[in-house]
């Protein structure tokens, strides 16, 4: 049983404020693993006070200085890399394969952040003016569960790139990573109040951060709903917002595209990280005339996957992270039953064997209509919906057919075809032949997928306020 009874305020792990417990489950046996004890509004109100505090002095650090911190930063966290790992599988059911590759990248927001820094200019000239790019003050960073220690390592790479101060509100799940993660901030050395860490509930401390003067900034990362919950209430204060939200991203398979490759390709990338992710390709655009063949190659891709307990190197698909989250799949796959889309495999209930953890069947449908609640609202869940196309324009048409536009896939085997199709489609992010990543590409959402940009220079800018001086 583990127990995570404090919070980081002001540089130093403290009681919280804040009494209640919350009960961390383990997604794969539902047994209680820990407890948390949930910082309160008053405890928000100390970390603010302590970032706002230590801005004063951080927020006119050199660039020197803060690729020094970015450095220990880097330093202290790749030390923890197993303790991510084991964290992650435990407390949310991340896969092996899953968490040990997302943990690999763990430095590169740091190292992508000193590469800005080396370039980037703070202080321009226009004309008989001088430009200055400052930092924006506090910000408050809220992340979700399903990418806990990544989201918030790229946001507190950002923030401090910039001379930010930062108080970071993880989810209320993902109390152990968090602690890990805190301890690699602390032992990193920041000067006191630089980074705060209050893990409570989205309603006490997200609506605290949310509304309370002190910040001048919000990165949040979760689902479109409480993304625009926290863009109405943050307007009151003129916050500035980062928004990284929810997607159903199409993936576009065009008639010349070497089906062998790319619907295997297709079915892992619907289900990457126990299809638990905002970049997912849960809509999968095939032509009508090989909708046989794609999904004979899709249904034995999905039933060769493994489902199974999270630390197995084998597993493909762990749990779903909660009963709740498990409840809410299994409502999408009926749904998708009574709305008419034919079952291709897995379905309703646990598979066999695995009764005990949240554990969802690698689910397929075809023939799936892009007006279909499955092909509209956000599963997060293994569930894929194969939507037929009779043209290149009508695939356009049903990629771009949704309220989201976080990322998008296209595959063909002409590349310059395939980046004239990505002309066409309404998102943030487009992979051509593959699931490529790159920390300094910019990352976003189109339309209700979020607002604003993260990574690399583009994510750096919103995290500075400019100043014109004409003399
Ligand atoms: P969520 O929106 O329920 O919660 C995200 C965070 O917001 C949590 O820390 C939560 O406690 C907090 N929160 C909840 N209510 C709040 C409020 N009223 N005010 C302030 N904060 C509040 O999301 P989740 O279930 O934790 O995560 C899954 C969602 O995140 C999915 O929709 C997924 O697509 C999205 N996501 C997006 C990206 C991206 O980069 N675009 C990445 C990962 C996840």
């Amino acid at each position: 049983m583990k127990t995570v009874n404090t919070i980081y305020s002001n540089g130093e792990f403290v009681s919280p404020h804040g009494t209640e417990i919350y009960d961390l489950i383990n997604p794969s046996t539902n047994q209680k693993i820990g407890e948390v004890t949930l910082a309160d509004v008053t405890d928000t109100k100390n970390a603010i006070a302590a970032a706002k505090a230590a801005f004063r002095t951080f927020s006119k650090s050199t660039v020197s200085e803060r690729i020094g911190y970015l450095t220990k930063l880097k330093t202290a966290i790749e030390k923890r890399r197993q303790d991510f790992i084991d964290a992650m599988i435990e407390e949310y059911g991340g896969t092996h394969q899953f968490v040990t590759m997302s943990n690999a990248h763990t430095g590169a927001w740091f190292d992508s952040m000193i590469e800005v820094l080396n370039t980037f200019e703070f202080e321009r000239t226009i004309n008989a003016a001088s430009v200055r790019f400052q930092p924006v003050g506090v910000v408050a960073i809220i992340t979700p569960w399903n990418a806990s220690n990544s989201s918030v390592a790229s946001k507190v790479a950002t923030a401090i790139a910039a001379g930010c101060t930062v108080v970071v509100k993880p989810s209320e799940m993902s109390a152990l990573q968090t602690n890990v993660l805190t301890e690699a901030f602390h032992e990193a050395g920041l000067p006191k109040g630089v980074i705060n860490v209050v893990t409570g509930l989205g309603n006490v401390v997200g609506t605290e951060l949310t509304e309370n003067p002190g910040i001048a900034k919000i990165s949040f990362t979760g689902s479109t709903a409480v993304g625009k919950s926290i863009a109405k209430q943050a307007v009151d204060t003129m916050k500035r917002i980062t928004l990284e939200l929810g997607g159903k991203s199409p993936n576009i398979i065009l008639d010349d595209a070497d089906l062998d490759k790319a619907i295997p390709m297709a079915v892992y990338g619907a289900y990457m990280n126990s299809g638990q992710a905002c970049i997912a390709p849960t809509r999968l655009l095939v032509p009508q005339h090989k909708l046989d063949r794609v999904n004979a190659l899709a249904k034995a891709t999905a039933e060769s996957m493994v489902v199974g307990p999270p630390q197995n190197a084998d597993t493909n698909i762990g749990p779903m992270v909660s009963v709740k989250q498990f409840d809410k799949v299994q409502q999408y796959i009926k749904t998708g039953i009574e709305g008419g889309a034919t079952l291709l495999t897995g379905g309703l209930g646990k598979p066999e064997g695995l009764e005990e953890g949240n554990f969802v069947k690698a689910t397929i449908f075809t023939n799936v209509s892009n007006a279909m609640t499955i092909a509209r609202e956000e599963i997060f869940g293994p569930v894929l919906c194969i939507i037929p196309y009779q043209t290149e324009a009508e695939a356009i048409e049903i990629a771009n057919d949704t309220p989201y536009g976080l990322a998008a896939y296209i595959s063909s085997a002409d590349s310059e075809r395939a980046k004239r199709v990505a002309e066409e489609i309404d998102a943030g992010r487009i992979c051509i032949n593959g699931f490529s990543h790159d920390p300094m590409v910019p990352f976003g959402g189109f339309k209700q997928s979020g607002i604003g940009r993260e990574y690399g220079v583009y994510g750096l800018q919103p995290y500075l306020e400019i100043k014109a001086v004409l003399s």
